[in-house]
Formats: C-alpha cells, sequence, structure tokens
C-alpha cells in the first residue's frame, strides 16, 4: 500500500481517536487505535492526546512489527493490535480504551453477564473479562486475544476494554456500546442487581439482529 492510499485510514483513526476523547471513552493518552493494512497496520503513537493527532502522526508498522523510519513512537500496547490482526481475519479495525464504567467492573474482576439484550453488541452473551497481564506485553496481546475468540469485544482486568471489528467506525460503535451497557450493569448492581436473560432470549436477540437494520 502506498502512502497515498493510507491518508483515508490515518485521517479516520485520527477521527476516532478525538470522537473516543469527545464521548469520554478516554481521559489523557491511555486509548489506542488501529487499523489493518495489507502488510502490517497503522496504530496511534505513543503520549499523544488525540487533539494533538494529526495523519501523519500514525505510525505504520510492517507484519514484524517494525516502525517506518523517521515514525513517532507506538502506542506501547501496539502488539495486542498486531496480535488481533494475525488471528482474526473479520478485524480491520482494533480500538482500546480505559473507559470509566468498563475499567470499574474490570477492576472489581466482573465480565457484563446477560443482564440487557445489547450485550449482544459484543457478538456472545457475555462480554468476557481477560485476565490481567502488564500492559504492553506479548502475554497481554496473548489473553486478550483468548478472549475475543468468538466475539468483539471483552473487557481486560485490572486495565480497560477492547474490541475488533470490521470497520473503525463499527469498532468505536461497539466500544461505545459496551461502556454504556459497563454502566447500565454497575447501577443495577448497585441497586440488588439485574435479572440476567436466559439463554433462549439471547438466542432470539441474536436471530432478531440477523434480519435488523439493512442485513449488516
Ligand atoms: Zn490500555
Amino acid at each position: 500500500m502506498t502512502d497515498d492510499e493510507q491518508l483515508p485510514l490515518r485521517e479516520q483513526i485520527v477521527e476516532v481517536s478525538q470522537a473516543m476523547g469527545r464521548r469520554g471513552l478516554n481521559s489523557g493518552t491511555s486509548g489506542n487505535v488501529s487499523a489493518r493494512l495489507s502488510d502490517g497496520l497503522l496504530v496511534t503513537p505513543s503520549g499523544v492526546t488525540p487533539d494533538r493527532l494529526t495523519p501523519e502522526s500514525i505510525v505504520r508498522l510492517d507484519a514484524q512489527g517494525r516502525a517506518s523510519a523517521g515514525a513517532l513512537k507506538p502506542s506501547s500496547e501496539w502488539r495486542m493490535h498486531a496480535g488481533l490482526y494475525a488471528r482474526r481475519h473479520d478485524m480491520n479495525a482494533v480500538v482500546h480504551c480505559h473507559s470509566r464504567h468498563a475499567t470499574i467492573l474490570a477492576c472489581a474482576g466482573r465480565p457484563i453477564p446477560a443482564f440487557h439484550y445489547m450485550v449482544a453488541v459484543g457478538g456472545r452473551s457475555v462480554i468476557p473479562l481477560a485476565p490481567y497481564r502488564t500492559f504492553g506485553t506479548v502475554e497481554l496481546a496473548q489473553a486478550v486475544a483468548e478472549a475475543l475468540d468468538g466475539g468483539f469485544a471483552c473487557l481486560m482486568a485490572n486495565h480497560g476494554q477492547i474490541v475488533g471489528a470490521s470497520t473503525l467506525a463499527k469498532a468505536l460503535a461497539i466500544a461505545e456500546e459496551v461502556e454504556e451497557q459497563a454502566a447500565v450493569y454497575w447501577g443495577a448492581l448497585a441497586i440488588g442487581g439485574p435479572n440476567i436473560l436466559d439463554d433462549a432470549q439471547m438466542a432470539a436477540v441474536f436471530a432478531q439482529f440477523k434480519g435488523y437494520g439493512q442485513g449488516g
């Protein structure tokens, strides 16, 4: 892919990063966003707040995780992104953030059960919790990839949440919904705990989603 062809993706990564800030999914420099390239990936740089990102600041990594000459340092979490692209051919975009309510649940060791039908946005009847591993490590990348098996979203113990999807827009929308579900679940726990939907009820939700919208 030539640099010209990467430009729209670079612009979208900046837009998604800034939208995460505006929508309260992130504070400071904690979130990161990436998109798949045919021969590597584009990922947000380390330590740059979303308002200061430019398309040129987005870091291109090759298939071995090497940055282009002169590039900024990639996000410390780049291995999580690269690991997902290697394992999940249905994912072309990954969004990771420390959104408040998802992180509260992740710190309390609580995955999100089927307490609301929109939990299905993560692709399963539960938004699972990946075990704690040190940030930036291959071990965390592995734990996240395993927790995402068969779905699109998971919480990360004592850390945050991560979403992979076919497009950047979908990944952002799912991350936003995961945060909303986390906030509502947290609220329901505070007043005695939610009623949980059973397997048949969730199967009906997935069937309904298949016929919903414009076939997608
Ligand atoms: Zn993080």
